[in-house]
């Protein structure tokens, strides 16, 4: 089957193909690291990485690059308020961001660009465009005049029919009603302090949309396969940076635009102001297993709303329990020589399904019913019969596969720690001599330290206990 994405630029679903046979390059806007980010943020990160896992399932090679906005309005006023160095106040959210991804299980990008050291690539684009006629100095910053390129509000379905010439905007984020000319460099006042770079087009700093034009057409090139982030960089920050591309070269920017919608919390919109504002560290601090957060993230499909309730995370946490219960049954089941073609075929129809809803632009909701129906079906036929060594492994390759890209199976063995592991050992030691007293104390000793305990065929086996 095809391999199918909805195009926000042009709203319909296309059939993917890459530039390169085998290769794909895409580009994902990346955090402002000027804060933790909250479960928002990482309902498109997540998304992102579904997506970078199943490219990788479809077998390409996946090049991802994820910048770092480390310099823009947000990160200059965060760190005055601190009264710290820029560079200290970004590298302490950065820190933090990539602690994150690795709890959620988020797979690194191949490069992860800082703003901060592609100026010179940046006040090289602006040369570019003031050469070319689309951008023009006014009080010290370089604005791009949206009126000289003609496809502008092609991704966002703007009109700019009713534009004041010459009207401008110097702040990053704004809104569509407020379209006008942008800052793509904007000259050194007194907020900004110590942050500025001495070049060609003066004394300033980059605007936060020309970042992304500039690192993404030197990692990637001009034209690249993949660009995706939130709905709400649609406008104005992904259709500049389309302006500013296309301007400057000519070329299409980029072929596939995908953007992953809202998260709402029990049916409000986040804000802190509603105290429902909650970041990753916040919800493990609750005790909310991190990867129960990933599958509720992940569960819904990336362009519905997804509502955020802890009800649904507790439903989140129990899916995760019984598909690791499953992989667990399969791994340690004992087979014989019956082969069953029943649950071959349950097996491969299950995978067939998976692979159909994913190809049709990441249908995650389908793909995860199929697996359920699965594990339901496979459950009967393992409790009445016994199966071949054949069956179990086609299992399992297939079980592997999928987790490959949802990623919530494994259980995370690195957190049990080596006494954790030593009581294992003297429990199946004790289970072994039968001696029932032992195994059982030794049981509640695991469970105090927050474990849940089970006994499998191939002895004892445990996982953290979560809410
Ligand atoms: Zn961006």
């Amino acid at each position: 089957m095809a391999l199918k994405f909805f195009n926000t630029m042009g709203r319909k679903l296309e059939e993917f193909v890459p530039l390169e046979q085998g290769h794909v390059r895409m580009y994902t806007c990346g955090p402002t690291v000027y804060n933790y980010p909250h479960i928002g943020n990482y309902r498109t990160f997540v998304f992102e990485d579904i997506l970078r896992r199943y490219l990788k399932f479809k077998g390409y090679k996946v090049i991802q690059i994820m910048n770092l906005t480390d310099i823009d309005d947000k990160t200059i006023n965060g760190s005055q308020k601190e009264g710290i160095p820029l560079a200290k106040f970004t590298e302490r959210y950065t820190k933090a961001f990539f602690e994150d991804l690795d709890a959620l299980r988020i797979e690194r990008a191949e490069h992860y660009p800082k703003a901060t050291e592609f100026i010179y690539e940046m006040v090289r684009l602006v040369k570019k465009l003031i050469e070319k006629g689309y951008a023009y100095k006014s009080e010290g910053s370089i604005y791009f005049d949206i009126t000289k390129f003609k496809e502008y509000g092609k991704l966002s379905g703007l009109v700019i029919g009713e534009l004041k010439a010459g009207a401008r905007v110097k702040v990053d984020e704004y809104k569509k009603e407020e379209a006008r000319d942008f800052a793509l460099w904007k000259g050194w006042d007194a907020t900004d302090g110590d942050v500025f770079w001495e070049t060609e087009i003066g004394k300033g700093r980059p605007g936060w949309h020309i970042e992304c034009s500039a690192m993404s057409m030197k990692l990637i090139g001009e034209t690249f396969d993949i660009h995706t982030g939130g709905v709400d960089l649609i406008f104005p920050h992904h259709e500049n940076e389309i302006a500013q591309s296309e301007s400057a070269t000519g070329k299409q920017f980029v072929r596939f635009w995908l953007h992953s919608e809202h998260l709402k919390i029990e049916g409000q919109k986040m804000a802190k102001s509603l105290g429902n504002f909650y970041t990753l560290r916040e919800l493990t601090a609750m005790r909310y297993d991190p990867i129960a957060v990933r599958y509720l993230l992940l569960s819904a499909h990336y362009r519905a709303q997804l509502n955020f309730t802890f009800e649904g995370l507790q439903q989140a946490a129990s899916s995760v329990g019984r598909l690791r219960s499953f992989a667990e049954r399969a791994e340690s089941i004992a087979t014989t020589n019956t082969y069953s073609i029943k649950l071959q075929q349950l097996t491969d129809s299950m995978f067939r399904k998976f692979e159909e809803a994913m190809d049709t632009d990441l249908d995650t909701p389908v793909a995860l019913a199929a697996l359920f129906d699965y594990i339901r079906d496979a459950n009967r036929i393992l409790d009445a019969a016994k199966i071949s060594e054949d069956n179990k492994q086609h299992m399992l390759d297939a079980l592997h596969k999928i987790d490959s890209v949802l990623s919530v199976m494994k259980t995370s063995e690195e957190k049990i720690s080596p006494e954790i592991q030593e009581l294992i050992k003297k429990r199946d030691q004790a289970r072994a001599k039968k001696d029932w007293a032992l195994a059982d104390r030794i049981r509640n000793e695991i469970s105090k330290e927050g474990f849940v305990v089970q006994d499998t065929p191939a002895g004892t086996r445990v996982r953290r206990e979560s809410r």
